[in-house]
């Protein structure tokens, strides 16, 4: 089923979302599902799996020299995914990046995606690879998510890339795309920044799951602009708990977001790990609650192998 018809089906109802991570390599697909097995009593109508593409990583070799090597530390998106409809029975949402993908690498990954049933995709750009100073499409890759979102809107009319397959097998993807409360990082403006997540919606995106945030001001201002923008589709918020203490800063520095200030300080007034973790499961509770309240249609948590944490607030909001 496509993620924006669960929202229908459950119309006036917050559904429960997860988002995951693939394993390090060399990790079992076991220890995904460790993490995945207490969260399912909440039936999340699908879940998220982030895709990763290589980094570049300087390796001592023999000789003493440092040679650039490029590694992908967190391979297996699709894999997962087909992995989770098989043994969950829900849908499984792969994450499909610009950065590192020509068109046609594109395409075949879309094929791919077609042949294994799934039918949902989040479009998104990447960030710029380690030193690398800014995002660098491939060559004969996308810049940005809109121009990957028109090529999954044409394969859904069945256009590929090659002129001679005049009949292609139309696809069927849910197309979900990233929005930015905070705006993203890369804009001058949050209405700058909504004039090109309007264009997503334009070139065929069906919803947005936002950045993750810690004030709902923030995503409740955000939501009445899209509104103000035209943009019509659902907006799914994203959040997470805070769960260690750097992360007051690690969080801001990493993801462009603020904290609110009652945060902050109940956070810093904690003495122990331990009450690290209650503050930050109380506020997440508090905002999901607020979240629920306002009828939005799904809540989705970045679980980030924190899945123990997620589900005690699960458990309070459902
Ligand atoms: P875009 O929509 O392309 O926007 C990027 C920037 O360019 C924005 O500032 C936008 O305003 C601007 N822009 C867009 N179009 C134009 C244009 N035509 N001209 C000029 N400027 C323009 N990253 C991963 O690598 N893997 C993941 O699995 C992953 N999952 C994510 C899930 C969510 C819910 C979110 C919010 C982010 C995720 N990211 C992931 C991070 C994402 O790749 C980065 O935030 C990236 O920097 C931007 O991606 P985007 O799809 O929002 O890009």
């Amino acid at each position: 089923m496509k993620v924006t018809e669960c929202f229908e089906q459950n119309k006036g109802k917050t559904l429960i979302s997860f988002e995951v991570l693939p394993p390090l390599k060399g990790g079992s697909i076991d220890i995904l599902f460790d993490q995945l097995d207490p969260l399912m009593e909440f039936k999340p109508p699908f879940i998220d799996v982030t895709y990763h593409r290589e980094e570049f990583i300087y390796k001592q070799k023999d000789s003493g020299y440092f040679e650039k090597v490029a590694i992908r530390k967190r391979p297996g998106t699709v894999g997962i995914c087909a992995a989770i409809i098989n043994k969950y029975k829900v849908e499984a949402v792969p994450h499909l990046i610009c950065g590192g993908f020509s068109k046609e690498e594109t395409e075949n990954a879309l094929i791919d995606l077609h042949f294994l049933q799934i039918t949902n995709v989040l479009a998104l750009r990447g960030d710029a690879r380690k030193f690398d100073d800014k995002f660098l499409p491939e060559k004969d890759g996308h810049e940005y998510a809109v121009d990957l979102v028109k090529q999954i809107a044409s394969m859904n009319k069945g256009i590929y890339l090659d002129d001679d397959i005049e009949t292609g097998m139309p696809m069927d993807f849910c197309i979900g795309v990233a929005g930015y409360p905070e705006k993203h990082f890369e804009s001058a403006s949050l209405k700058s920044d909504l004039k090109y997540t309007r264009k997503k919606i334009e070139a065929g995106a069906d919803y947005i799951v936002t950045q993750m945030f810690f004030d709902n001001k923030k995503f409740f201002n955000y939501q009445e602009q899209c509104r103000k923008e035209g943009i019509e589709v659902p907006i799914v918020p994203g959040i997470k708990p805070i769960t260690k203490k750097y992360q007051l800063n690690a969080i801001p520095r990493n993801f462009f977001v603020d904290m609110p200030d009652d945060l902050v300080r109940s956070i810093q007034k904690a003495k122990t790990e331990e009450q690290v973790i209650e503050a930050g499961i109380e506020w997440c509770v508090y905002q999901s609650q607020e979240l629920k309240k306002a009828g939005v249609p799904c809540i989705h948590y970045y679980t980030m192998s924190d899945s123990a944490i997620v589900k005690r607030i699960v458990s309070q909001v459902m």
